[in-house]
């Protein structure tokens, strides 16, 4: 079983050093990034923090909405926001890019995405 303590398992999504919230622009509650999908059950741990800054990790159950051609939404059940295929953000996108075109800034090999 995983706890806190134990390392992601996708460090890339770590490497920005910036919790980005994964519910897009606008939105209702806490904000929420993904961290890992826990190994028993249909649920995933998150860093939730709200616009006051109080931080916690919490683990939730996974949505279950699924796109027509069988894809599933890649929050947490019952989040306030759109499902993950429809939720844009300029801010992530724009992290995102820069983390895959220069992974040497963010502490990975230049490699890291393309290993020749
Ligand atoms: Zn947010
Ligand atoms: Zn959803």
């Amino acid at each position: 079983m995983k706890d806190a303590d134990d390392p992601p398992p996708h460090p890339e999504e770590f490497a920005t050093g910036h919790a980005t919230c994964e519910l897009g622009e606008t939105h209702d509650g806490d904000h929420a990034e993904f961290l890992w999908f826990t190994e028993k059950s249909f649920a995933a741990t998150w860093l939730r923090w709200s616009d006051a800054d109080t931080h916690t990790i919490v683990t939730l159950p996974c949505c279950t909405a699924l796109t027509t051609t069988g894809d599933g939404c890649g929050l947490y059940a019952d989040h306030p926001s759109d499902h993950s295929w429809a939720v844009t953000d300029p801010t992530r996108e724009a992290l995102r890019a820069d983390l895959m075109a220069h992974p040497e800034r963010f502490g990975l090999p230049p490699d890291y995405f393309n290993p020749s």
